[in-house]
């Protein structure tokens, strides 16, 4: 099983992830934890991304797809992968799609996990946190006995501010413009498979088993 994996933030794409490995037993390459790997085992290529990251830049293609291509050509690769967080771009897909191409390999899909935004805005703004004890709680999925109080310790709750709505707003909404064109490329292809993710996990887990078998 060859495929790709996308989705917003708050789609629960982690969750799909680590169920699609099991299942299939195939490696998930995630390029954000090669790079954070390869930074903290201080390799080559760690270096030079950190030093793209330490100056607020963006790691270019030409490096991500060359770890990418590497990754691949592994032998654990060879029975499937997951791809995960690459490629983000038009241009990223025609360099995997060559890469995939030199490997004699294709691709079975592209699962795009879809959400409504009002139900990723809520899930992604529902955190809060305990002021006194740092306990978490979710206002929709795991909420305190008490509105705003702590059921651990009788503490204020509060929202942090990289929770809070605009910011939320602000990440679906570089995700939606940074997707929507690599959307309309593997839709063209014929690839895309699209899948409702506002069921239940299980449900959501046996849809893409179904698009994928
Ligand atoms: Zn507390």
């Amino acid at each position: 099983m060859r495929a790709i994996l996308m989705g917003p933030p708050g789609a629960g794409k982690g969750t799909q992830a680590e169920m699609l490995i099991e299942h299939f037993k195939i490696p998930h390459i995630s390029t954000g934890d090669m790079f954070r790997a390869a930074i903290k085992e201080r390799t080559p290529l760690g270096l030079k991304a950190k030093e793209y990251m330490d100056s607020g830049a963006l790691v270019p293609d030409e490096v991500t797809i060359g770890i990418v291509a590497d990754r691949l050509a592994q032998a654990d690769c060879s029975n499937g992968f997951l791809l995960d967080g690459f490629p983000r771009t038009a241009a990223q897909a025609d360099a995997l799609a060559k890469i995939l191409s030199d490997l004699n390999m294709c691709l079975d899909g592209v699962i795009n996990i879809e959400v409504d935004d009002s139900i990723l805005l809520e899930r992604l703004t529902g955190r809060r946190v305990c002021k006194q004890c740092a306990a978490t709680f979710h206002t929709v999925f795991n909420p305190p006995k008490i509105e705003g109080v702590c059921d651990k310790c009788g503490g204020e709750l509060y929202q942090r501010s990289d929770d809070t709505l605009e910011t939320a707003q602000n990440r679906l909404k570089v995700y939606n413009d940074q997707t929507e064109p690599l959307i309309a490329y593997y839709t063209e292809q014929g690839l895309l498979k699209r899948i409702q993710g506002e069921q239940e996990i299980g449900q959501v887990f046996r849809d893409v088993l179904d698009v994928l078998e």
